[in-house]
Formats: C-alpha cells, sequence, structure tokens
C-alpha cells in the first residue's frame, strides 16, 4: 500500500464551500419554518460532491438525517456521519443486507408486502425492530403501495408492533420543479390524504409525514409536514428554470440577491501550450478548423473524468480570470481550449471548469444547456476519483 502522502496527484479536483452549504441551508429552513426535519439527500455520491467530504460539513450546518438512493450508499453515509445522525434508503435495498440495515438502525421505505414479511422474520431474528417508512403510490408511478397493498401492510404494522416501527409515511412528488405539472401534484397531495385518513382509522402513527423535494421547498412549503427530503437545493442548484423564475418573480422588487450558492467549484491547470497555424486541425478528425495563427491550451482531463462529451466546441473554461473557448472534440482524458487572447496563459495556471474565477463564473446550468443535460446527471456522474476538499 502506498501512503496517502505519497499518492500520485489527480488531475482535476472539487473544492466545497462550507459558507455556501451553510447560506443554502439557512434559506430551506427559512422556506419551511422550524418544525420540519431536513433530510440531506446524499444519493449518488451526494449529488458528486463526495458523500465523505459532504456529510461531515452538512452535520456542521446542523444536518442529522441523510437519505440515499440505495444499500450500497446507506453504507457510505454510515462511514462517513456522526453516530447520533439518521440514515434512510429510499430506493432498493436487497433482503441479504436487512441484517446489517436493521443492526445499525438505519431506516428505509417499503412499498412491497413480501418485503415487510421478510423485514418482520429478520428484525425477531435481530432481536431489533426495523424502522420502515410506508411509500404510497399517489401517481408517480414508480415504487409505492396501492391502497389494496397498503391496507394489509397496516394490519402487519398493527400486528407486529415488536418487530416494525413505523417511522414514517411517504411518497414522491411527480416533477414538481414544473409548474405546467401543479394539477398532478395537487391530486397526489389528495391521494396522500386519502391514504393519511386510512392510517388514523386504524389507529396508527407514524412518526413522519414526508413528501417534499428540493422544488416542494419552493413551490409547495405547505406541504412540507414533517420532514423534507432535499437534495439539488442544498447544493446551490435550482431545480429547474421555472422554479428559478418563480423565485425572481416573487422578490423582483425587495431582493437582489441570489439566495442560493453553489458550493461546488471543479479545477484543473494547464497541461501544456501550443502554437497551431491557420488552417490546421485540432485534435481528432476535422471537429475544429484553426481559423487564424492559434494557441491552444491543452487540459489534462476528459470525458472519462467526468467532464460532458457534449460540451465538445461548444464550452467554456476559466484561465486567468477570462473565457477560454473549447475547441474540437471532448477527447477520452485531454481536450484542447483557445488561449490565442489570453497571451500571459502558462503551463499550471489554474484553470475553473464550474465556478468562480475573478469576475468570471461558469455555472453548470450553461453545461446544461449546450450538452442538453441536467445538472443533476453531469454533476452525480463526477468520478469518485477526483479528490474533494473543503474551504471555508
Ligand atoms: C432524489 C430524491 C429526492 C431529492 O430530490 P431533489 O429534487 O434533488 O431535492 C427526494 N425524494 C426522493 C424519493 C428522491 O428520490
Amino acid at each position: 500500500m502506498r501512503s496517502e502522502a505519497s499518492r500520485a496527484r489527480h488531475s482535476s479536483n472539487i473544492v466545497l464551500s462550507q459558507a455556501a452549504l451553510k447560506k443554502n441551508i439557512r434559506f430551506i429552513r427559512q422556506r419551511v419554518g422550524e418544525h420540519p426535519v431536513i433530510s440531506s439527500v446524499v444519493k449518488a455520491n451526494a449529488y458528486g460532491h463526495g458523500i465523505d467530504t459532504f456529510v461531515p460539513m452538512a452535520e456542521k450546518a446542523g444536518i442529522h438525517h441523510f437519505s440515499v438512493a440505495s444499500g450500497h450508499e446507506a453504507e457510505e453515509v454510515l462511514d462517513a456521519c456522526a453516530p447520533e445522525s439518521r440514515v434512510m434508503i429510499m430506493g432498493i435495498l436487497y433482503d441479504q443486507d436487512l441484517p446489517w440495515v436493521i443492526d445499525h438502525g438505519v431506516e428505509f421505505y417499503v412499498y412491497a408486502l413480501s418485503t415487510l414479511e421478510k423485514v418482520i422474520a429478520v428484525a425477531r431474528e435481530r432481536g431489533k425492530p426495523a424502522r420502515v417508512h410506508l411509500e404510497v403510490e399517489t401517481g408517480c408511478n414508480r415504487t409505492g403501495f396501492s391502497p389494496d397493498g397498503f391496507g394489509k401492510a397496516l394490519t402487519l404494522l398493527k400486528r407486529h408492533g415488536k418487530q416494525l416501527e413505523f417511522a414514517g409515511l411517504c411518497t414522491h412528488m411527480a416533477g414538481a420543479e414544473s409548474l405546467s405539472n401543479n394539477f398532478r401534484i395537487q391530486r397526489q397531495m389528495e391521494r396522500f390524504e386519502e391514504f393519511k385518513k386510512i392510517v388514523s382509522k386504524r389507529k396508527l402513527k407514524p412518526e413522519r409525514f414526508h413528501v417534499g423535494c428540493s422544488a416542494a421547498v419552493l413551490a409547495y412549503p405547505e406541504y412540507s409536514m414533517d420532514m423534507v427530503r432535499v437534495g439539488t437545493l442544498q447544493y446551490g442548484f435550482w431545480p429547474g428554470p421555472d422554479m428559478r423564475n418563480l423565485w425572481e418573480m416573487n422578490h423582483r422588487k425587495t431582493k437582489k440577491e441570489s439566495p442560493l450558492a453553489r458550493i461546488m467549484t471543479w479545477k484543473t491547470d494547464v497541461m501544456d501550450l501550443k502554437d497551431v497555424a491557420k488552417d490546421e486541425f485540432i485534435g481528432y478528425g476535422t471537429a475544429y478548423q484553426a481559423y487564424q495563427d492559434m494557441r491552444i491550451a491543452v487540459m489534462p482531463l476528459g470525458y472519462s473524468n467526468g467532464y460532458p462529451r457534449g460540451l465538445s466546441n461548444k464550452g467554456q473554461v476559466l484561465i486567468r480570470g477570462r473565457k477560454a473557448p473549447i475547441v474540437g472534440l471532448i477527447n477520452m482524458n485531454v481536450f484542447m481550449v483557445d488561449v490565442s487572447h489570453i497571451p500571459d496563459c502558462a503551463i499550471g495556471d489554474e484553470v475553473v471548469l464550474v465556478g468562480r474565477q475573478g469576475k468570471n463564473s461558469i455555472s453548470v446550468r450553461s453545461f446544461s444547456e449546450f450538452a442538453n443535460q441536467l445538472n443533476n446527471e453531469m454533476i452525480s456522474r463526477l468520478p469518485t476519483a477526483i479528490p474533494r476538499k473543503v474551504a471555508r
């Protein structure tokens, strides 16, 4: 094993701002009020921010509940979080993982009767209750109990109170970030109310009702209930153009500054410089032809390092505070940018791929529009190998 100190340097790095996170959490808290628990959604390696770096940052910002999409991710959070923090699995959990999940007090969604029966058996065997959230189907049509199965699940819950703790009743909104979906969200909330009525008729009470995601915090704070599950927003991104527009329109007169701050800055440095004569092609094939004598800088990363290939000939990076446009295709592990207008550019210069440098800034949104990718898709694919560190 090589020691940490002798590890080879990676070709890019991600810096996370504690101050930005604090600002975003404060904004979310303002929106939902004092009562609801804010569950920090850290699936997909904390949306690319890095679970092991991000989780302690969130704890420092007052978060003690984390949501993930799988048993595998729950394990990563358990390794990173404080003993008092809670972890909740909203998605896939295999039967083979039930024993350790129950042993560690990890909460999890149940959306099928057959699972609930297995959970009861494992909880009995481990001598510890399982903390289950019953997910109900209200119109998203991915996972969730229909009213019929739900009734049976409640019967099991009543009968096996020693093995099952009713930690939550929940559902997921089907696209709350688009205002044109409003009618569908309203119908979902009506159906959720029906499920709540069934629960209270059976004289049961979950610890928490929860339905809200980032867009709900912005567009439907009245549905914050006992907990909101927030991903996108806590990282400082708007969950879609409608949500940003809604906020801007409501605050046009009173406030100028955005209530959100991007946590992530993604950086690399100039690998090499080269003069290219007019009419030469740059990189593979004929994707880019020099229209004049040019000076180009080579970047030491490519699509295998998480830089979207769709930015070929389209994206920009920041060098010495100025924008440098990408020329040619994004290769597997290099790409080139035009620095003809930045004459003092030198090998080793800092390059900002996402974030601010001097007066200029490159947003993830600018990527998405070019590459036709959602913010979340691009950041959640940032390789785990990129080192992450925290800045104030
Ligand atoms: C991903 C996810 C969330 C968080 O969504 P954001 O829009 O990023 O806040 C909430 N709930 C469930 C069930 C999810 O899968």
